[in-house]
């Protein structure tokens, strides 16, 4: 047996864990559900907690608080704003939550998060859900190997042999 793989830059992850904002309000988990696999060092998860993972190995459990800085970013902008249901397509089923692309005033790409749709009108805001939150990660090492060629090359892992586009 040689040692255990130590989580780097080109190393395939996959973890389970627990997500918590600062009142200790359970926000998502994967108890229950496949473990998270992400490719270290390709930005695939949130840099705060890419970061606090460097170095651990399989069975490793650790919780890693996460500032907003490090996550989803600090809240920008002026808060939601309605917009007509006209603007989305109309085969989607819009839900809190939901991420779209649009266009700013300058006519540059924007990423709009839905916060409430309330007949035909959306309110949308700029920031990602979890922006301006303290996060805290309860995390467990499944699994640490090295990444393929094709994987580094695609800046993802692949996981079972699934198809992806
Ligand atoms: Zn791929």
């Amino acid at each position: 047996m040689s040692d255990p793989m130590n989580i780097s830059d080109g190393t395939v992850v996959e973890f389970h864990y627990t997500l918590t904002d600062q009142d200790g309000e359970t926000l998502d988990t994967s108890t229950g559900q496949e473990p998270l696999a992400y490719l270290h060092g390709a930005s695939n998860i949130v840099p705060g907690l890419e970061r606090q993972l460097t170095g651990h190995s399989i069975g490793d459990r650790f919780e890693a608080a996460v500032p907003p800085e490090e996550a989803y970013g600090e809240l920008t902008g002026e808060g939601p704003q309605a917009v007509p249901r006209a603007g989305f397509p109309e085969d989607v089923e819009l839900a809190p939550g939901m991420s779209f692309q649009g266009q700013g005033d300058d006519g540059e790409t924007c990423v709009v998060w839905i916060v409430a749709v309330e007949g035909e009108q959306v309110l949308i805001d700029l920031n990602h859900p979890l922006a301006g939150m303290h996060l805290n990660f309860d995390v467990e090492v499944v699994t640490v190997r090295a990444a393929t060629q094709e994987e580094i090359d695609h800046g993802h892992p692949h996981i079972h042999g699934q198809p992806h586009p």
